[in-house]
């Protein structure tokens, strides 16, 4: 069973290698896959320390280097990088840019694989499937690079996607993790909380974003951690931010949006609400719920406070409607 894992692992390393080559060493890797890299910003720097690559727009270009390199089809197979269908094979992510995905250690575990074409039907971004080494729900994109840098900043920023993770490197934010290829999980926020208790989402400025932000926000206070929230201007996600503002302004942009997720909700809600008393006790009872959620009584009560000063409500009628909340949920 083990050496069926290291297996695994070994020929995805083999992988990224492979895609790294084909992206900085052949002619059509470096015009089709580096030349988008760098229309996106990327510098060799950050390229080669993502192991980002190019996997070549040809069936089976990955899967004859490593039959060649006598790797077993079984394991390119069970990895899901090669597809294995009625007695023919084909590379899963023939023609896209690859963004190998690490563990806490650095090992190379799966892949994601971004389109390069305008084609509306195809996926933008593919993943790996689900293999003995790859579990998505248990990973976060960046987390090698970032582990460090969270200890040291005692926070956590957690964006959409790899190249909000990517862009906030280049500029120097390294504190930064992607739940890339689905939402927000438990295992995910249990792996930040080796690290540290505070977590700041940093989600796409777009609906999407903030139904995600919270989702997030929910699970991380019932994870028992502290839960922040950057809300980026509508179109914007952290990736075209950081590109298109200097490293100085990036640090204070999140520095003073970063809002207690009481106020945010408040604001998100109360501009949805505007003056309509119903619509504002239903925002409260929102907040509330939220609040419900933590598992430390003392946290619960100090945000009961803030609540109750923010909204003009006495702390005696949000406690009330804050034990109904947990006994329902009991
Ligand atoms: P880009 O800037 O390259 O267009 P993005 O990261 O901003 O990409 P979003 O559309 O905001 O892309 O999606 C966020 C993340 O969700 C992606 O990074 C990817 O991990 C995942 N994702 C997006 N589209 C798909 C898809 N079609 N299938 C699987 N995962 C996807
Ligand atoms: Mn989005
Ligand atoms: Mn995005
Ligand atoms: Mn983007």
């Amino acid at each position: 069973e083990l050496n069926a894992k290291e297996s695994l692992y070994i020929v995805s390393q083999f992988a990224a290698d492979f895609f790294q080559e084909q992206l900085t060493q052949t002619q059509k890797g470096r015009a089709i896959g580096l030349s988008y890299f760098k229309e996106r910003g990327f510098s060799e720097e950050t390229i080669k320390k993502f192991q980002l690559g190019y996997s070549p727009d040809e069936w089976t270009a990955l899967t004859d280097a490593a039959i060649e390199k006598g790797y077993q089809l079984d394991f390119l197979e069970k990895t899901g990088l090669t597809i294995v269908k009625e007695e023919k094979k084909f590379d899963r992510f023939k023609g896209r840019v690859m963004f190998p995905i690490q563990n806490i250690s650095g090992r190379v575990l799966g892949f994601g694989g971004r389109i390069l074409t305008s084609d509306k039907k195809a996926a933008k971004y593919l993943n790996s499937p689900e293999s003995d080494i790859y579990h998505k729900s248990k990973v976060l994109y960046g987390i090698f690079h970032a582990k460090k840098s969270i200890v040291a900043k005692d926070t956590c920023y957690l964006v959409e996607g790899y190249t909000d993770v990517i862009s906030l490197h280049q500029s120097g934010v390294e504190n930064v993790v992607a739940s890339s290829g689905t939402s927000l999980t438990i295992e995910q926020i249990r792996l930040i909380k080796r690290y540290t208790p505070n977590i700041t989402i940093l989600f796409d400025g777009d609906a999407a974003g903030l139904k995600a932000s919270f989702r997030g926000i929910d699970m991380i206070l019932e994870a028992g951690l502290n839960v922040k929230v950057v809300l980026f201007p509508d179109g914007e996600d952290p990736d075209s931010y950081a590109r298109s503002h200097t490293q100085a302004e990036i640090l204070s942009f999140l520095d003073s949006e970063s809002k207690d997720f009481i106020k945010f909700k408040t604001d998100v809600l109360l501009k949805e609400a505007g003056k309509d008393p119903i619509k504002k006790a239903g925002l409260i009872k929102d907040i509330v719920e939220s609040i419900a959620l933590i598992p430390d009584p003392i946290i619960r009560s100090v945000y009961i406070q803030e609540c109750s000063s923010m909204m003009g409500m006495e702390e005696e009628m949000l406690l009330t409607e804050l034990n109904k909340s947990r006994k329902q949920k009991i």
